[in-house]
């Protein structure tokens, strides 16, 4: 069975079990502090989860894009390394929000795996939660009894709280869970070794396949436990290594899941795959990485040097650290790799394959980039080597810390280099460097935040602010969160005006107003689809009716700018193609900003067209066409343009300003009409990223106030010049002048110089046979005075020179000496104008023959002619 029939069977298993099959979300996560990104099929699924929102089906099935590489999963260190752990990797999951419980869970996934994807039975092991005294947990006694009904007694193995009780966090829902185990190996070593014991044991051919839990529990701040209102199945199977047991592979990298990416990669290297075990390990690497890489750049997160930008930069290093170290990749190549992912997936997750381009041109940056940075760091280590010969051979912990921290060389990285070298790693250093930069940032993101505590249980919230900007509102829970220098309240309501930051637009500020008292809200914010209200302050009486009102000013300009956003998306298509597509938005009251990708910088006449047709619009005063809740099939036939990486559900909302010409999906607050925009203006433009452009805007007041300043501006030019007609034109010609000016004062100066030579020449006094010349000198620049030395050289035979002069505010000091005084009687300028520099505090040198000197005290000039024929006069003696 290939890989693609394995994961139909799965979503038609379920489908034909009523449940509703789903789309992946994005890797990406946006609204949820907690998680950078989907780490497991359940993540999407939060909501549901925390009673926050009704699921959409009891009973729901998917494939999720999952990515652990940071947090509380992170399996990157293993990757390449071990045959079973992938940064992305697919979760086939089926689930039931207060719907079917262990028996059918255990039953479906016995018959699907063994009837369905016919494994044999007696290769499998199931687990089940044994119980834990000092959480005061019984046994999962239903789940061995449901297992002891279809498997043999011996096959069902115990286990204790870490691997048999799933908690989504610190806090939040939780339960026991059932494991089910394969085992791989030949009958040879299964005779062998008994495959019980290598449960959960690290083994790579006995491996977990399949987590069924069961959430029945919260786990409140305080650490205790209690019983969910309603039950439900989460269950997590990963796709990879279901598809290596199917297939008979030892590996999921010997699946076809896989192999055309190791194919391709062998090919390329001039390598074959499986015959040697590093260049295996970092053709595993790369295979890898690059669907980690791709598909969460295609859901909309660019390589970045903070966040999880910074996680995918750190991803795609290890990748082409491997392949430029074992492979000899020394050329971006990583990229080449996306293409071939992209037509392996198409079918599942067409996204990549829509934007492959853009994806590639943004890897293919990084990569150059980073071999950039790669070959500096190794110029690094070179210049430091003998540094580290000294220090005993070894590379001290700080600059291992350094390479690692600046240049992306992770510490095998640095290790392999220096044994290279026959040098060692000071290993403990390093980690001491890292801890404490672990601990750094964790104090600094450290919070403690209270259980919910809960006023009127089971309420969504309504959101009302596409209508509205004030309503009556209750408090249904809040809760506090202290960090390290402040403290807020989060305020959910049941009905609520203020729209929480999301897809760009930031969020709204206002009052809650009860009879009593009126309490700021500082900010709105989403936590999945919860709406935060931030507050400073708890109101005394929670139970009051408050009036929430939201800042309708501010709200007004952020509307402005919101529409406007979306004119200016449809501008840029229009005007630079289709390929424009959005990377990111901001929106607030005094600007928007939107990246997009394009290849090339927009021309100022681009610029011109696309601002031209967003006003055009303005001053159409197209009225605002919104559809809520219509089904995602039908925004599409309508036009609207999907953005990847958006989280939709099966239901949208639409924006649309003339069908013709845009059309959105958007959750954002909008203007009635778009003459409520009044003035659009663009002012700038600029790259973020490789194949990303930014132009940032303003509308209405703000763009008048704008335009304003730069009329300000261009009529005080005009009061300056004296003109109201051809301004450029005059600018042009004070340039003009101001050059011709220029090159007569340089001619000026040079005149002068020769006449200060020759009067220098004049006063030339013989010394011991030797022609002296000390004088303070009147010239404008350091250039000026080496000219006049040299100029004195050739006009002077057996000339010591001295000149002191003060340039822009300092004193300096030149020595200049003919060639037969320095090799006949051994006099050195760079000597004499050091011992001369001490006169104006300071210090200098040069070549024996000339040499300068700068220093603090210019009233040290007026000494130095005199202190320099007594200092000639020793030196001939
Ligand atoms: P393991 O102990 O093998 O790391 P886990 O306990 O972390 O697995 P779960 O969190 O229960 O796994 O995830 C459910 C399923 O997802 C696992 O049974 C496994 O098949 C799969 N899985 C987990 N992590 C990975 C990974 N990094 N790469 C591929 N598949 C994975
Ligand atoms: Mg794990």
């Amino acid at each position: 069975m290939n890989s693609a029939e394995i994961r139909q069977k799965f979503l038609d298993f379920f489908a034909q079990r009523q449940h509703q099959i789903v789309l992946s979300a994005p890797l990406v996560v946006k609204d949820d502090p907690t998680l950078m990104f989907i780490n497991s099929g359940m993540a999407p699924f939060k909501d549901y989860f925390l009673g926050n929102k009704p699921a959409p089906s009891k009973r729901i099935a998917d494939t999720q894009k999952c990515l652990r590489v940071s947090g509380k999963h992170n399996d990157l260190e293993e990757v390449g390394y071990d045959t079973y752990h992938h940064t992305m990797f697919e979760m086939l999951g089926n689930w039931s929000f207060g719907d079917y419980f262990k028996k059918e869970a255990l039953a479906w996934s016995w018959e699907l795996l063994t009837e369905v994807y016919q494994l044999p039975k007696d290769r499998l092991y199931v687990s089940v939660f044994q119980g834990d005294d000092s959480e005061n947990l019984p046994m999962d006694q239903e789940a061995f009894d449901i297992w002891k009904s279809m498997i043999a007694e011996d096959r069902i193995l115990m286990g204790n709280k870490k691997d048999n009780f799933w908690e989504m966090g610190d806090t939040g829902p939780c339960g026991p869970c059932s494991e089910i185990h394969v085992d791989l190996r030949t009958d040879e070593e299964r005779a062998q070794v008994d495959g019980k014991t290598l449960v959960n044991a690290d083994h790579p051919q006995v491996v977990e396949i399949w987590n069924n839990v069961f959430m029945e529990f919260n786990r409140l701040a305080d650490g205790s436990l209690v019983k969910l209102p309603a039950q439900h199945v989460d269950t997590g199977m990963g796709f990879e290594r279901l598809c290596m047991a199917i297939q008979g592979k030892r590996s999921n990298y010997d699946t076809d899941v896989f192999q055309p990416l190791i194919q391709y990669i062998a090919k390329e290297a001039g390598v074959v795959y499986g015959e040697n075990e590093k260049t295996d390990i970092a053709i595993r690497v790369m295979s890898d990485h690059i669907r980690a890489i791709a598909f969460t750049i295609a859901d909309g997160q660019l390589p970045s040097n903070n966040k999880a930008g910074y996680v995918i930069r750190r991803i795609l290093r290890r990748a082409v650290r491997y392949g430029f170290t074992f492979l000899d990749f020394k050329k971006p190549f990583l990229y080449k790799l996306a293409a071939v992912l992209a037509d392996q997936m198409e079918n599942v997750f067409p996204e990549l394959k829509a934007q492959l381009s853009f994806v590639q041109r943004v890897i293919e940056e990084e990569e150059n980039a980073f071999l950039r940075t790669l070959e500096n760091g190794l110029k690094r280590l070179d210049a430091l080597e003998a540094k580290f010969k000294e220090n005993n051979n070894t590379i001290d912990g700080k600059t291992a810390f350094e390479l690692y921290d600046t240049f992306g060389f992770p510490l095998d990285l640095t290790a392999l280099i220096a044994r290279e070298k026959g040098l060692k790693v000071d290993e403990a250093g390093f980690g001491v460097e890292m801890e404490q930069q672990k601990n750094r940032s964790r104090n600094a993101s450290a919070s403690e935040q209270s259980d919910w505590v809960i006023i009127q249980p089971d309420v969504e919230t309504e959101f009302l602010g596409y209508e509205h900007d004030v309503a009556d509102s209750h408090i249904v829970r809040y809760r506090q969160v202290k960090t390290k220098n402040k403290s807020e309240y989060h305020i959910v309501l049941d009905r609520t005006p203020f729209y929480a930051e999301s897809g760009g637009q930031v969020g709204d500020t206002g009052y809650l107003i009860s009879d009593s008292e009126q309490i700021e809200v500082l900010d709105t914010k989403k936590e999945n689809d919860l709406i935060l209200h931030i507050t400073a302050k708890l109101p005394q009486q929670v139970d009051a009716t408050f009036r929430s009102e939201v800042d309708f000013e501010r709200r007004n300009l952020i509307r402005k700018n919101h529409s406007a956003t979306h004119l200016l998306h449809a501008a840029l298509r229009k005007v630079l193609g289709d390929h424009v597509q959005q990377k990111g938005s901001l929106v607030n009251e005094k600007i928007l900003r939107f990246d997009f990708s394009h290849f090339s910088k927009v021309t100022d006449e681009e610029l011109r067209e696309v601002e031209n047709i967003v006003n055009q619009r303005v001053r159409q005063a197209i009225p605002l066409e919104e559809q809520r809740n219509i089904p995602i099939a039908e925004a599409k036939e309508m036009g609207a343009m999907a953005l990847f990486g958006e989280k939709y559900g099966e239901f949208v909302r639409v924006i649309a300003f003339d069908r013709n010409h845009s059309v959105e999906l958007c959750g954002g607050t909008h203007v009635y009409n778009t003459g409520e925009i009044g003035y659009f203006k663009i002012i700038s433009e600029s790259s973020v990223a490789a194949g990303v452009r930014r132009i940032e805007a303003t509308t209405a007041s703000s763009a008048e106030e704008y335009m304003q300043q730069q009329l300000n501006e261009l009529n005080a030019v005009r009061e300056v010049l004296g003109t109201h007609s051809n301004i450029s034109g005059a600018v042009q010609k004070l340039q003009e002048d101001n050059k011709v000016l220029q090159k007569q004062l340089e001619q000026f100066e040079l005149k002068q110089l020769t006449s200060l030579k020759e009067s220098l020449v004049q006063k030339a006094q013989s010394i011991d046979g030797v022609n002296f010349v000390a004088e303070k000198v009147d010239v404008s620049t350091a250039d000026y005075l080496k000219k006049l030395a040299f100029d004195m050289r050739q006009a002077v035979e057996n000339l010591v020179l001295v000149l002191a002069a003060e340039i822009d505010g300092k004193p300096q000091i030149a020595v200049m000496l003919s060639d037969n005084l320095v090799s006949d009687r051994k006099l050195n300028a760079s000597q004499m104008v050091r011992e001369l520099a001490k006169e104006i505090k300071g210090g200098g040198g040069g070549q024996p023959f000339y040499a300068t000197a700068g220093g603090k005290e210019v009233a040290g000039l007026q000494a130095v002619p005199a202190k320099a024929q007594e200092l000639v006069k020793g030196l001939l003696q």
